[in-house]
Order: C-alpha cells, then structure tokens, then sequence
C-alpha cells in the first residue's frame, strides 16, 4: 500500500473511532434530552421568550386614571384622565410609539376615567371599545359618544369570565355589573396574565363589588395591583387585598387632592400586608416591565401632577 493511501485509512479508521467514542459517551443523547426539554416547557412561557417583553404604565394624571399596556405592537388602554389630560396623552402615546390600540377601556363614565377619551379616539387606530352598560349625561361622556360616531365605532360592554389576547398576554373580564347603584360599582374589573405574571385593574370598584368578586371564587391573585378608587375608603377590603396578595400596588393620585385620596386606612391595611406601594403623587408614572416571570419597577416623572 503506498503511503498516502496508507494516510487515508488512518484517517478513515480515526473518524470512526471518534464517532462510536461519541455515540457512546452518550453526547448525543445530551442533545436529543436538549431538545426534548426545550419543548416540554410550558407553551406560554416558549412565546414570552420568543416575542419578548410586556410593559404596564400608570401614567401620571394627577387625580385621575390611565394605564398602558404594551407587548410586542399591541396596546390596550385603560381610562384616559380627566378632559385636560388629552393632549398630553395623545402625545406621550406617540413618544412611546403607539399608533393602534388594540383595546380601549373606559371603566366607567366618571370625567377623571373617560375625559381624555375623546382626544384617544380621534387621534389613534381603535379595534375595540369597551364600557359599562351605563348612561351619564355629562358633557364629557356625550364627547365620548361623539368621538365614537365620528370614527364609525361602536361600544361593546364585556362579560363576565370573558377572555381576550393582546399578544401573548391574556385579559379576562373579572367583573362587570349590571345596573349598579352608582357609577363607580359599575367599574369594568380586568386581570391580565402574561407568562407567569399578573396584574389586576380595578377601576374605582367599591367594597360591594369586591365581595362580589371575592365569592364568585374568580382567580384573582396578581403580582401588580391597581388599587380601587385612587385609595379611597369606599374600596381595598382587607380580605380583598389579601386574596389578591400583591407585590406590588399602585394609587394613581393627584397631590393634595380635594378629597383626601388615598386614605390612611387604605395605606395601613397596605403596609401591614408588607405590599409596596407606588403613588403616582410622589413618584410621577410607574412603569412595571415583565419577562413572562420577573417584574421590573422603573419611576419617571412625566407630568406636574396637581
Ligand atoms: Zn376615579
């Protein structure tokens, strides 16, 4: 044999020798157990992952309402503050790059919740609007009414246990009641899930209304909550907050309000359950930003909340 084909045969046999010394260190079984593991995840956890991150902001509209919700070019909006805040919404919306809102929310038709509505709906994409089956005769609900007719857009009032997804979050529809006695109890109650993580909206749902919740057995323990009416006292029940359990709170609150929102006992009951608390009075828009499992709080103060 001549000696480059002498080479050859030792490179042959060397190759084979070092594929069987592979196969049997059981490296390629290492990678099919891989593979295996990566799709036996759970599968909301898989999209998270691939599509990327959520962010909730309470933005700061003094005393007043307005939370975003943004994943992967689908926003939802919840409230929009008080007839005032509507530019400045409007263009802070913009500066975040939102052109289409998926859900608009309305919670119920208190000026402080729909007031900058109109200018939202006159200036952004709306797929879907959703209220209470209530009727105010405020001016600034006719606006509202208004701005839907001008933009050939309807009203849907959702159901309770209902689901919708905005990307690969999910929001149900925790609670919504027919003919409430005040506006207030009308209050649309929403949870959104994301991967492992959760947040619930509460609107300014009073007291009646979380017990209503409460015996529904709804699953509503979250990692955010919003509390109820700005902090007030018609709403936060102890059993409430503690079936909900949050991490993390928020009181979306004008600074020196006229009527004396949050109240201190809504703040005891807080502390005492060793929940952090945000306040949009002191610390301006809190913007919460999750993975599908971990929750990162950031601080910014856009507006001069009065
Ligand atoms: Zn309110």
């Amino acid at each position: 044999m001549k000696r480059k084909n002498k080479n050859i045969l030792k490179l042959i046999v060397g190759v084979v020798i070092f594929i069987y010394v592979f196969i049997s260190s059981g490296a390629i079984k290492q990678i099919k157990d891989a593979s295996a593991l990566a799709f036996k995840d759970d599968d909301t956890k898989q999209k998270v992952v691939q599509n990327g991150n959520l962010s909730v902001y309470f933005i700061d509209v003094g005393q007043a309402d307005c939370i975003l919700i943004s994943t992967d070019n689908h926003n939802m909006l919840i409230d929009a503050g008080n007839n005032e805040d509507g530019k400045l919404l409007v263009s802070y919306l913009k500066t975040l790059n939102v052109d289409k809102i998926d859900y608009l929310v309305g919670t119920h038709p208190h000026e402080d919740h729909i007031g900058g509505m109109d200018d939202i709906i006159n200036n952004f994409k709306i797929d879907k609007y959703f209220m209470p089956d209530e009727i105010s005769t405020t001016k600034t609900f006719e606006d509202v009414l208004d701005a839907l007719e001008k933009n050939n857009l309807t009203y849907t009032t959702p159901k309770d246990g209902e689901s919708y997804n905005l990307g690969d979050a999910t929001i149900k529809v925790i609670h919504v009641k027919e003919n409430a006695a005040d506006l207030n109890e009308s209050s649309i109650v929403l949870r959104l899930t994301y991967g492992n993580n959760s947040f619930l909206f509460t609107g300014d749902a009073t007291k009646k209304v979380e017990q209503e919740i409460l015996s529904s057995n709804v699953e509503i323990k979250s990692d955010v909550l919003k509390v109820a009416h700005h902090g007030s006292n018609y709403s936060s029940n102890e059993d409430f907050l503690r079936a909900v359990s949050p991490k993390y709170a928020v009181i979306s609150v004008g600074k020196d309000n006229i009527y004396n929102h949050p109240n201190s006992s809504t703040l005891s009951k807080l502390n005492k359950l060793n929940i952090t608390v945000y306040r949009t009075d002191e610390v301006g828009t809190v913007i919460f930003k999750s993975d599908g499992n971990n929750i990162l709080v950031e601080t910014i103060k856009t507006n001069t909340n009065g």
